[in-house]
């Protein structure tokens, strides 16, 4: 794993570095005119060590062309200097309990010895997700579902089933909107609410620990915005969540190079895998070779912290 500083002061782990038809990130700092576009992408933070996303890249099933990075808007000043009590950027301390928005998790390093986080995103999908599920509960794994509101609305079912075998909950946004950094703020809220909304009228009792913005699309480090995305998130008791080992399933890069990608697992990862978004096949084939390679190698399965 590797570590950056960053002119914030963030200290940023990236465990790899890949993304969807993205860019590779190349590490920090940020010119202060760059705009924030990470990627469902890497980057994590070790246990109490404020980090941040990657930049660049997408996790997503979308067209690589529509990778144009998003303005920086408006909060998105370099954020050298101190916001004063009572005016837009104004950092207040997270209340008891309420994640840190200035860590975007992406590993397991919480524990110690060999434990793997599985991440499914982008449904539930009627097709894919009780495959997924099945799976998963034929080799006791639990893993987080980060589902997108629109896709909870129309399948509440499911999502009270992913719930229900005790899965961690992720809102993924409502529409899947890749360019959160640059939506006006209450855009930012609505998107992020009304999935986390969709998610616990489906299922009362789930779990919703973790926001994960759609290709990874998170406010960038030290943003001083207090309606940054990993703020908004934050305040509705969502850790901002990331993942340090793409499989770039949506890809449909075969069956081989998504088990590969995760062998390369080391001791701590999160894993970025898809239940929707098109034939998940090749995930599905490849979760049936590699479930059994990881228990055989002495992986426990864990939620990302
Ligand atoms: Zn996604």
């Amino acid at each position: 794993m590797k570590t950056w500083k960053t002119m914030a002061g963030f200290v940023v782990a990236t465990a790899a570095l890949s993304a969807c038809g993205g860019v590779m990130i190349s590490g920090l700092p940020l010119p202060g005119d760059t705009a924030w576009v990470p990627a469902e992408a890497p980057v994590a933070a070790t246990s109490g060590v404020p980090a941040a996303p990657p930049r660049t890249g997408a996790d997503e099933p979308d067209p690589a062309g529509d990778r144009a990075p998003a303005d920086d808007g408006p909060g998105h000043g370099d954020g050298d200097r101190p916001a004063r009590p009572g005016e837009p950027g104004e950092q207040r301390e997270p209340a008891p309990g309420e994640p840190s928005p200035d860590v975007v998790v992406g590993s397991t390093e919480h524990q110690a010895g060999k434990h793997i986080a599985l991440t499914f995103d982008d449904g539930p999908d009627p097709t894919w997700t009780p495959r997924v599920l099945d799976l998963l509960d034929q080799y006791d794994v639990q893993a987080t579902f980060c589902v997108v509101g629109e896709n909870a609305r129309e399948h509440p079912d499911l999502v009270r089933r992913i719930a229900g075998a005790g899965h961690a909950l992720c809102d993924h946004t409502m529409h899947h909107d890749e360019k959160l950094p640059a939506r006006p703020a209450a855009d930012r809220k609505a998107e992020i609410k009304d999935c986390r909304d969709a998610i616990i009228d489906a299922a009362p009792d789930a779990d919703v620990r973790y926001f994960r913005a759609p290709a990874g699309a998170f406010s960038r480090p030290g943003d001083p915005d207090p309606d940054s995305v990993q703020r908004i998130a934050a305040r509705l008791g969502m850790q901002p969540l990331a993942w340090s080992i793409d499989t770039e399933d949506w890809t449909k890069p075969g069956v081989a190079a998504i088990v590969d990608s995760v062998q390369q697992a080391g001791d701590h990862d999160v894993v970025l895998l898809h239940d929707a978004g098109g034939d998940r096949q090749q995930t599905m084939t490849a979760l049936e070779k590699v479930l059994p390679w990881l228990v055989d190698q002495g992986y426990e399965f864990d939620l990302p912290a």
